[in-house]
């Protein structure tokens, strides 16, 4: 039986490593905050290295790009716990160009690195419908699908090349926070004129102007219910991965841009752990009317 070992249980790691204990694998959990692991029925290792040392397959989703360096090539990280064979499955969202680094020091030591971001939010982990795109050799993501499996709805293998999935991942992001921002002004106008919230989300929802966003955070803005699946300061770090990527190729998003700057304006607010639904909130300030009034 192929050993898996997940490292980071925060809201999306948490739903993806219980998905794989519920799918009757053998797994391993290490988190840097350990009563994170606790309603897991499973071993919790107390490193990284120890956790790598005992798993053929090793998945990450930590925050940022230095979290991911830290916990794979950090003392005691994962790394140094693996052999030549195993395979590393990040499903970080981090830079595309660090990961093209980070690909070729685990090769060094016979290790291959999938870079594997996710979409589809905490519920998405949670009921394990997650879409994820892949970077890395195809064989080596048909060998670990049917782990994957466990947590996905669908598994898009993008090119060969390590950091092909994180860029994919950049124009998912894009993607979301533009839907974020119609999403926004578009009920607050509907508020402006005096609709009613419900009504008009059933009524445009099903059309050419529904989307992910409007259906799954627009009835959470209407509520004033900030509660994130995806942090305003998570959303943040992967507008600056997006911007950077766009910066090196030379692609202008002033789209992008305008919503990074929204975000940091809140985030100036201290709404940084709200969730990136809470943009609306740097509309209504400009438009001096909020949701609900
Ligand atoms: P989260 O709930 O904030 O969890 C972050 C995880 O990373 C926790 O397990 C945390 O450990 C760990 N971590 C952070 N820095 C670390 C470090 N230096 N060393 C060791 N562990 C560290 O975040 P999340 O929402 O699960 O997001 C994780 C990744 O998935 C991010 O890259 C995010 O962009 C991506 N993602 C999130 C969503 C979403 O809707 N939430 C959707 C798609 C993709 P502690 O528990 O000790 O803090």
């Amino acid at each position: 039986m192929t050993r898996l070992g997940y490292i980071g249980l925060g809201t999306m790691g948490h739903g993806m490593a219980a998905n794989l204990l519920a799918a009757g694998n053998s797994l391993t959990v290490w988190n840097r905050t350990p009563e994170k692991a606790v309603d897991l029925v499973c071993d919790v290792a107390t490193t990284p290295r120890a956790l790598a040392e005992v798993s053929d397959v090793v998945f990450v989703c930590v925050s940022d790009t230095p979290d991911v360096e830290q916990v794979v090539f950090g003392e005691e990280g994962a790394i140094i716990g693996m052999e030549e064979g195993d395979v590393l499955v990040d499903h970080s969202t981090i830079a595309p160009a660090a990961t093209r680094d980070f690909a070729a020091r685990a090769a060094e030591v016979g290790v291959t690195w999938l870079d594997a971001p996710v979409s589809g939010g905490s519920e998405g982990a949670e009921k394990g419908t997650l879409a994820v795109m892949v970077g890395g050799p195809s064989d080596i993501l048909r060998s670990v699908t049917p782990f994957m499996d466990a947590y996905s709805k669908t598994i898009t293998h993008v090119g060969e090349e390590p950091g092909s999935g994180q860029m994919a991942k950049a124009v998912n992001q894009a993607l979301v926070v533009l839907n974020q921002l119609a999403a926004s002004e578009a009920l607050l106008l509907a508020q402006g004129a005096g609709l009613d919230l419900d009504t008009t989300l059933a009524a445009v929802e099903g059309g050419a102007a529904g989307s992910w966003m409007l259906s799954n955070r627009g009835p959470q803005m209407i509520r004033r219910d900030w509660r994130p699946g995806f942090t305003i300061d998570l959303q943040q770090k992967d507008l600056r991965l997006v911007l950077e990527a766009a910066d090196e190729l030379g692609v202008p998003m002033p789209g992008v841009a305008l919503v990074f700057q929204l975000y940091r304006a809140l985030q100036t607010r201290g709404l940084g752990s709200e969730g990136n639904h809470a943009l609306v909130k740097a509309l209504e300030e400009l438009a001096g009317i909020e949701l609900g009034d």
